[in-house]
């Protein structure tokens, strides 16, 4: 048997969570014959819940699941960790700011960067999803000075796998058959879906359809997927937000296809005139556990506008909390 891997979730007894640990205790992550600990970290008054999705886990016999460890202390939570899934998150409430939100977020992400400093493996790979996902993994990062910036990325996996299954639906064709769909910028209704240099069955995606349905429908339905879904179920997005999780870090680890990208919110090298150091979405690649943004892609007007008002966005964002760094 192999030696176990640490595995950390925040806000674990949250919608999102309710599918992803089932999951990784199933092995959907790290494989058949890799035993994990799954370490879950939940504030004080969601403790209770989170023992009934102990019972759960404990419920379902898992061969893999080698132990589980429930804290409300991030330190106790990220000791040693390879893989931290950072899914709590303060959800914003009626009446509240964005400004608020972004600030309580701050201080949540804050904790948890520099915990994730002290214990985590000098190897950990850090995903955040709790909302503002971005700004919070700016800050977690910058809180982290003694991992390496590449440890972190922020979620848009799920804005990427809607923009291949929209485009998908569209021409009629499954979802393996669409390649190198991309989604540049923040995870908010800001981002932007890019089909430029999207291929369907080896053809342009843009020769396959109209411009005026990529201008007009197919870029606002993915940037406004969350809210249909919230109309629709009247909850947000929660098995699909795992789903999305679990590929993120199973790209991070196993690697993009060959001639294929995902779309991953890194910290910015300065690639395509964006600010070094925000996290920001871009295409990119992986191999060897490091990911890698992929350079040198044409991007006309269009696209550059759209590349400069995320761009805009996140600096606002990073104004928002810059006093707590
Ligand atoms: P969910 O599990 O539904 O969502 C968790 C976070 O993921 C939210 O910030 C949510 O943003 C975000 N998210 C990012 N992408 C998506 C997506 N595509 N679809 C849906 N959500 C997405 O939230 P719950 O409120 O059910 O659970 C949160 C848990 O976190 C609670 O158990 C709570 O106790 C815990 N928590 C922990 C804190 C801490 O660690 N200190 C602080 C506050 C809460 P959005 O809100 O925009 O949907």
């Amino acid at each position: 048997m192999k030696t176990p891997v640490d595995i950390a979730v925040t806000g674990a007894a949250g919608q999102i969570s309710y599918s992803l640990l089932f999951r990784l205790a199933a092995g959907d992550l790290l494989g058949p014959d890799q035993p994990i600990v799954l370490r879950l970290l939940e504030i004080p008054s969601a403790m209770e819940a989170l023992k009934a999705i102990v019972m759960e886990l404990n419920d379902c016999a898992f061969h893999l699941l080698h132990k589980i460890i429930i804290t409300d202390n991030p330190k106790v939570a990220f000791d040693n960790v390879d893989y931290a899934f950072l899914v709590g998150a303060r959800p914003r409430t009626h009446g509240m700011l964005r400004s608020d939100l972004l600030s309580q977020n701050a201080e949540i992400f804050i904790v948890q960067g520099q915990a994730l400093n002290e214990v985590a493996s000098r190897d950990v790979k850090v995903l955040v999803t709790g909302n503002p996902a971005n700004t919070n993994a700016y800050l977690a990062l910058n809180k982290a000075p003694d991992l390496a910036p590449e440890c972190f990325a922020a979620m848009t996996m799920l804005d990427h796998t809607r923009a291949i299954s929209q485009l998908a639906e569209k021409c009629g064709v499954p979802s393996r058959d669409v390649k190198n769909v991309m989604v540049w910028g923040n995870h908010s209704c800001m981002q932007y879906p890019d089909l430029h240099h999207a291929r369907v069955k080896g053809q342009a995606a843009l020769s396959l359809v109209d411009d005026q349905w990529f201008v007009n429908e197919y870029i606002p339905t993915i940037q406004h997927r969350g809210t249909e879904v919230i109309k629709a179920r009247g909850q947000s997005s929660a098995a699909s937000a795992a789903n999305a999780i679990i590929r993120h870090m199973t790209t991070w680890i196993q690697g993009t296809e060959e001639g294929d990208w995902v779309s991953m919110a890194v910290p910015s090298d300065g690639s395509y005139g964006i600010e070094p150091g925000l996290i920001y979405s871009f295409p990119v690649t992986v191999s060897n556990g490091q990911y890698h943004i992929v350079k040198g892609l044409d991007l006309n007007a269009f696209s550059l506008e759209r590349l400069k008002q995320n761009e805009v966005e996140l600096i606002e964002e990073r104004q928002a909390v810059r006093h707590l760094l």
